[in-house]
């Protein structure tokens, strides 16, 4: 069996205080999924890894939160301790193509820091606001996955505080194992069992504990929401400066089109495609409503009923004026052969190279207009859904799915999405990661029945998606939601859930670290009965 040690932590120790004030806690209470009924027994603002280490010894149970951007009700809590990374927020050091940065330093501030030291790191997921921890702890993807993968992919090194306060500092390739880990705390040996259950084969999927016939140890914790462990500090793989960046907003008028464009653009080795984001008609028809086609001067077609959001990185030498000609001289046949000229003649061969809007490398302007319009997307869904339980019942609530196929069943999936909505008679609209065969079908609510029924249809969604060896847990993880638990129990079953509580049972044997995440906590003593299962399903 593999061993590895745990230290004390590092840093003046001191006995990390729980803000209590009303107006303090008041602000930690909700995430971004708005997931009902948070509430907290106090703030823990950590300044050091002896903070962290500190509140994990003297409080019940703790929940360590980053942004708050979860859409998984993860980082709401539900009477822990909140133990917020915002103050761990250095950037340690700059390497040749690593960084290492405290948990709580965001996105944008990692990029910023990075393009100053001419590097980039590029698997981020949409919200540049999300902490380096949190997109660790939910294992965090994008659109750029495609091409750069997952966090996990970027992790080269943690450093983990566990349940009992030891710290833990792990790298990516030592130790590896097939049946158990064997950590040697202070006080106790920790024997952690690994999972047998296997993750389906597609190129995201945060769905509870990492599984591998051979499992590195830092695999177990990116991805494992907080559960096993609080996340101090992160070595990243980066990149040199990114190469020049080029949008595309692409209509088309009719769906099997577009996603014959996609897949010719997915296999073309000389395309030098980083990502392709999609939005259906329903998305278009909420652009349209609320004017962001004119706000942003991004003309929609009226024919258009799917339009497509295409990223490319070109040469480093491919400014403004030779992008410009370069497209302007496409279909001349003496054009040079370089990847944006080849890009048009894929987008001519597809009848959409008149209508496609490009912002070339180096127009910032106009990227921020297209990316604009893709991020108005779910902000017009989020309205409707804020607006429908202001006005019509409290109950509503955002109705979502995260599913990802294999790329060659995702035309039929997209299909069985349009006949379960339409069988139900909901409103929905469909957007996401198509380059990745991940999108995210949301409800447009006009009725507390529509969320039932909306929920019915993503649990057949799921079922639909393990059928196809997909995952029904794409990229923002599980957290608190029940449809989310009961779809990781559709993918693992009963069995898989046992190992993943064995893990837990093992590392935080108190049930210390955000318990009810991922999945509900372990009553002691008391199993979890058949009866007490059909009841919880029931409800959802
Ligand atoms: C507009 C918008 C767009 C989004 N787009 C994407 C997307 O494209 N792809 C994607 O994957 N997600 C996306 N998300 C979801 C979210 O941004 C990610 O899940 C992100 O990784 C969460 O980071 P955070 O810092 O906000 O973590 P939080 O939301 O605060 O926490 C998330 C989970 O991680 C745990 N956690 C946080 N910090 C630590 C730590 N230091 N140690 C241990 N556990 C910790 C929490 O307990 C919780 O379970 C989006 C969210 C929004 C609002």
């Amino acid at each position: 069996m593999t061993a590895i040690r745990t230290r004390a932590p590092h840093g003046a120790a001191r006995t990390a205080t729980a803000r209590r004030d009303v107006d303090v806690v008041a602000a930690f209470l909700e995430d971004a999924a708005h997931f009902p009924g948070g509430h907290a027994d106090g703030v823990i603002v950590a300044t050091s890894e002896a903070d962290v280490a500190d509140a994990l010894r003297t409080s019940r149970a703790i929940l360590p939160i980053g942004a708050q951007s979860s859409l998984t009700g993860g980082a709401t809590p539900m009477g822990e301790t909140i133990l917020t990374t915002s103050r761990l927020n250095r950037i340690e050091a700059i390497g040749d193509d690593w960084v290492r940065v405290q948990a709580g330093v965001t996105l944008a501030d990692l990029d910023a820091a990075l393009a100053a030291a001419g590097k980039s790191y590029p698997p981020v997921p949409t919200f540049m606001g999300a902490f380096v921890g949190g997109t660790v702890a939910t294992n965090a993807a994008g659109a750029a996955t495609f091409k750069y993968g997952t966090t996990r992919d970027w992790v080269r090194a943690l450093t983990v505080v566990l349940p009992d306060g030891e710290v833990l500092d792990v790298e990516r390739g030592a130790p590896r194992a097939s049946h158990a880990f064997e950590i040697a705390a202070a006080n106790r040996t920790i024997t952690v069992p690994l999972p047998r259950y296997r993750m389906p084969d597609v190129p995201k999927c945060s769905a509870g504990y990492f599984a591998a016939p051979e499992t590195d140890l830092i695999d177990l914790f990116i991805g494992s929401e907080g559960t096993l462990g609080i996340v101090t500090a992160v070595t990243l793989r980066v990149l040199p400066a990114r190469p020049a960046q080029c949008l595309a907003f692409v209509p088309f008028a009719d769906r099997s089109s577009a996603l014959s464009f996609v897949r010719a653009l997915r296999a073309s080795f000389d395309l030098p495609v980083v990502a392709i984001e999609h939005m259906d008609a329903r998305c278009l028809a909420l652009l349209r409503e609320d004017g962001v086609d004119r706000r942003e001067g991004v003309p929609i077609p009226a024919a258009a009923v799917i339009a497509l959001l295409v990223a490319l990185e070109l040469p480093a030498e491919t400014t403004a004026d030779r992008a410009y000609d370069e497209i302007g001289r496409a279909r001349d046949q003496s054009a040079p052969d370089t990847p944006l000229v080849r890009f048009c003649r894929a987008l001519d061969r597809a009848g959409v190279l008149d209508a496609v809007e490009i912002a070339v490398p180096g127009d910032r302007a106009r990227a921020a207009q297209l990316l604009a319009v893709r991020e108005a997307v779910p902000a017009a869904v989020n309205a409707r859904v804020g607006r429908a339980k202001q006005t019509i019942d409290r109950r509503i609530e955002k109705t979502a799915a995260d599913m990802i196929v294999p790329f060659d069943r995702f035309e039929e999936l997209l299909s069985f999405y349009d006949a379960e909505f339409q069988r139900r008679g909901l409103d929905a609209a469909v957007w996401g990661h198509i380059s990745d065969g991940n999108v995210h079908p949301n409800v447009i609510p006009r009725s507390f029945a529509d969320v039932e029924s909306g929920k019915d249809a993503i649990l057949a969604f799921g079922r639909e998606v393990i059928r196809m060896g997909g995952s029904p847990l794409a990229e923002h993880g599980v957290g608190r939601n029940p449809v989310k638990q009961r779809l990781l129990r559709e993918l693992y079953g009963d069995e898989g859930i046992e190992e993943m509580r064995r893990i837990k049972r093992a590392i935080d044997p108190e049930w210390k670290l955000s318990p009810g995440v991922l999945f509900p906590k372990d009553t002691k003593g008391t199993k979890e009965t058949k009866d007490t299962k059909e009841t919880k399903d029931t409800k959802i």
